[in-house]
């Protein structure tokens, strides 16, 4: 028997679908990602950057194609129905605009919530394994408060530490700091390019192009519900190749000038 092909690639988004009623979000749109990769996604406003993320969750209907994690079926169209493998669900963790904490468990509880209640990891363990995460981030002190007691910066990290508890294959960055004053973006950038460095797989969105152009190892231009152009930073963001792709990043560095 052949043995299985040797490959890097992590996520593969294949004739990928989407539609809102009417509104068509994506037209076969084709992507995949390898182990080593951090993808960043750019494209205009309301093309389908958060919905893309919410899908590779396994938060959204897809309306026709496939995805695939580690070469098996993860996300599946059929006969109109969406079917996710919940195993590989599992996989991938998300880190959202908006802090998702829990008002009313302090750090530390939010933290361990989902390991022991959905892992079955000893509360003993999570716990361990949760402080490790908050030293690891310089928020050992704040394990016993709430998030209502902590900045957005603080908060961001937590939730970053809380995707990280259920050691995630791929970790899933929307527009991690857009609601954060300007003086705690830093701090939440620095956490993801310390992940980046020690080889997290990471698939981001952001609008802020030169925290892209520090993290990415590869940029995706989405516009239109397709790819328009895929490749390093160096070419993506410095020398476009397609029109569509140049005037788009003309305008949005033109804007922060
Ligand atoms: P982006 O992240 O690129 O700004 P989004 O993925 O948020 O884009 O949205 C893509 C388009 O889909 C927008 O036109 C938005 O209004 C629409 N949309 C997003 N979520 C929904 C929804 N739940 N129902 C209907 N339309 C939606």
């Amino acid at each position: 028997m052949p043995a299985a092909p040797v490959t890097d690639t992590l996520l593969s988004l294949q004739n990928l679908h989407k539609s809102y009623g009417n509104l068509d979000i994506f037209k076969g749109l084709n992507l995949s990602m390898n182990r080593g990769d951090r993808l960043v996604i750019i494209g205009p406003s309301g093309g389908g950057k958060s919905t893309l993320l919410r899908i590779v969750m396994g938060l959204e209907e897809i309306s026709g194609g496939a995805v695939y994690l580690d070469g098996s079926p993860y996300i599946l169209s059929e006969a109109g129905k969406t079917k996710v493998e919940r195993a590989l669900q599992a996989r991938v963790g998300m880190v959202f605009q908006h802090y998702t904490l829990f008002p009313h468990l302090n750090i530390l509880s939010n933290l361990t919530l989902a390991p022991v209640k959905t892992r079955g990891l000893p509360k003993s363990d999570a716990e361990a394994k949760g402080m490790a995460l908050l030293k690891r981030f310089g928020l050992e002190q704040k394990a016993k408060s709430y998030p209502s007691q902590l900045s957005g910066g603080q908060k961001q990290r937590v939730a970053i530490a809380r995707a990280l508890m259920l050691d995630p294959d791929l970790l899933l960055f929307d527009e991690v700091t857009s609601a954060l004053d300007p003086e705690l973006v830093a701090e939440v950038e620095q956490v993801m390019l310390e992940l980046a460095e020690q080889g997290m797989p990471m698939m981001i969105v952001t609008h802020d192009m030169f925290f892209a152009r520090n993290i990415a190892s590869r940029v995706v231009f989405a516009a239109g519900g397709v790819v328009v152009e895929d490749g390093p930073p160096e070419q993506v963001l410095d020398n476009p190749q397609m029109p569509r792709t140049r005037e788009f990043v003309e305008r949005v560095f033109a804007s922060k000038r």
